[in-house]
């Protein structure tokens, strides 16, 4: 696939500063940010508000970012070419989130459902699970 900004130029659309500033802040970041975190991750002279969320819808409609719904008030996105596989973990008190690498991820009895119930070939699956972090439990605990 090549870097994401041959990508973009493959498909036609300029690599501007912005579009490649998203992409390496994303890159760089272990866990799905929101468009407001990668502005504010962005060197001077930032953007505004609305050039990101262009660029980002943009990125996400040629596939090469993913957004992912992981907290019922944000939406967040992703490179979509990461080598790495990631499920998160989600804090469903203060919304903080943590990825770990899995050992291990096999969902092939799920792919094989999907397939002879929905006809589906899988080719990639997003895992997110919900609980409390350590320092909700913590006051949790303590009332
Ligand atoms: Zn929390
Ligand atoms: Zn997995």
């Amino acid at each position: 696939m090549g870097t994401p900004a041959e990508a973009l130029r493959k498909l036609g659309y300029p690599a501007t500063r912005g579009r490649g500033e998203i992409l390496r802040i994303l890159t760089e970041s272990p866990i799905p940010l929101s468009s407001k975190e990668i502005l504010d991750r962005f060197p001077p002279p930032r953007p505004d508000a609305s050039t990101v969320y262009r660029n980002l819808s943009l990125l996400a409609s040629l596939g090469l970012v993913r957004s992912v719904a992981l907290h019922e008030r944000s939406r967040r996105y992703e490179v979509a070419s990461d080598g790495a596989h990631r499920h998160r973990v989600v804090c469903r008190e203060c919304g903080r989130i943590a990825s770990f690498e899995p050992r291990r991820c096999d969902l092939s009895r799920f792919e094989a459902d999907i397939r002879s119930t929905l006809g589906y070939d899988v080719k990639d699956h997003s895992l997110e699970f919900f609980g409390a972090c350590p320092d909700c439990r913590r006051t949790e605990n303590g009332r």
